[in-house]
């Protein structure tokens, strides 16, 4: 029996894209789709953003890589930007979102280490996403993308997203706990946004007990949900911050942030990566924050989602297939009363690309953060009359 070349991990629909102009993207047959899904929140500037490749043009003629054993004045001038943004004191770059969530899982265990706690332990949510290296793949709360690889990484307790009660009652009875880790909204899991003071309790119950709190950013982060950073919505300053995803437009960067005692753990030699915040990555990352301050696109974004939202609302909203419609900024999601995975397949037929998360129940739309209300419009028609036919078919089938 001959393997294919690529080890067997993705379910990918039989497409391939050659390349992209803003909210559009072309196959290799150059047939066009409305990019609805951003590479998973990751194109927040669209395909092909002149500012974003005129940077990575100009970087990588003078150079890519030098290695952190040197001073990297890129890397120092988007910590600059990032701590500005965030409200944090300091940051570590690193290549990817479970990257950047491992490094935050290392400050919470020194910072318990270091109040004389020989078993840190963080609270994590059901449903979570955190990543699929073996400490963000324990903090994940997903059994079937653990099944398989145990023993897990010890040192997290789980309770339900958006209950502080259960916090409260693990509190109680937990003397080891040092953080919680927990994202603003849950994007894998199905779009699922807590309650609009739930991150303003989360900080109550940390000051209380001097915990961290560590908010995954990876998926909000990057002006998804209609402020540079979702906890933006709440007034609050966390004490860690992950991003990654929409921080360089699609060139690979994650960035741990971090603010007080948590920006005072690491030392030299305590943690660190060859790539990461090399003056490649930074130099797109730059050119996407500028661009996003300068086309006010956090504004952009909660303006557009909400219109999205009312929209979709109005064409489905009554719908008996549809459970729920919300969205917070870009990060929007039409949860049916059963699973429709093929749904993503049906809307790459008509032209429009997005996912189906959430156990196969959530449509996620995760558009670009510069579309266009018309491209907007197009959107919400394609995908409202998709849902309505594929339910009406499945219903009489
Ligand atoms: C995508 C995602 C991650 C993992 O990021 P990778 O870059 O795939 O490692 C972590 N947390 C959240 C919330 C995410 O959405």
């Amino acid at each position: 029996m001959s393997l294919q070349p690529l080890m067997n991990t993705y379910n990918r629909l039989s497409v391939a894209f050659e390349r992209g102009e803003g909210v559009w993207i072309y196959d290799t047959d150059g047939n066009r789709y409305l990019d609805a899904l951003s590479g998973i929140a990751v194109t927040g500037l669209g395909h092909a953003h002149p500012a974003v490749t005129r940077a990575i043009s100009d970087q990588a003629s003078r150079l890519i890589h030098c290695s952190n054993l040197y001073t990297i004045p890129l890397q120092t001038q988007l910590a600059e930007k990032l701590t500005a943004l965030s409200g944090m004191d300091n940051a570590f770059f690193a290549n990817s979102g479970a990257e950047a969530n491992e490094a935050a899982i290392k400050l919470a265990r020194r910072y318990g280490h270091q109040k004389g706690i020989d078993t840190p332990t963080i609270i994590v949510m059901e449903n979570a996403f955190h990543g699929r290296t073996l400490a963000t793949l324990s903090a994940t709360g997903n059994r079937a993308a653990q099944a398989g690889f145990e023993p897990l990484v010890s040192g997290f307790v789980r309770v339900p997203y958006d209950d502080v009660e259960a916090i409260r009652q693990v509190a109680a009875k937990n003397p080891n706990i040092v953080a919680i880790l927990v994202e603003p909204v849950q994007g894998e899991g199905g779009v699922h946004i807590p309650a609009a003071d739930y991150l303003n309790q989360l900080r109550a119950i940390c000051d209380e007990h001097d915990w961290l709190l560590m908010l995954d950013e990876v998926q909000t982060g990057n002006g998804r949900t209609g402020r540079y950073f979702a906890y933006q919505h709440n007034n609050i300053l966390p004490d860690v911050v992950t991003t990654a995803k929409g921080l360089a437009n699609g060139v690979p960067i994650g960035a741990c942030l971090a603010r007080g005692e948590a920006a005072k753990l690491f030392t030299p030699g305590t943690h660190g990566t060859t790539y990461g915040g090399n003056p490649l990555a930074c130099a797109a990352a730059l050119a996407v924050i500028d661009t996003i301050s300068a086309e006010n696109l956090c504004q952009h974004a909660d303006e557009l989602g909400q219109y999205i939202v009312e929209q979709f609302r109005i064409q489905l909203g009554d719908q008996p297939y549809i459970r729920e419609i919300r969205g917070k900024g870009l990060m929007i999601g039409i949860e049916l009363t059963e699973a429709g995975s093929e749904l993503a397949v049906l809307a790459k037929v008509k032209g429009v690309l997005m996912n189906v998360t959430g156990a196969g129940r959530v449509v996620r739309l995760l558009p670009p953060l510069i579309m266009s209300k018309n491209e907007a419009d197009l959107m919400i028609n394609t995908v409202s009359q998709l849902i309505r036919v594929y339910a009406g078919e499945e219903r009489s089938a």
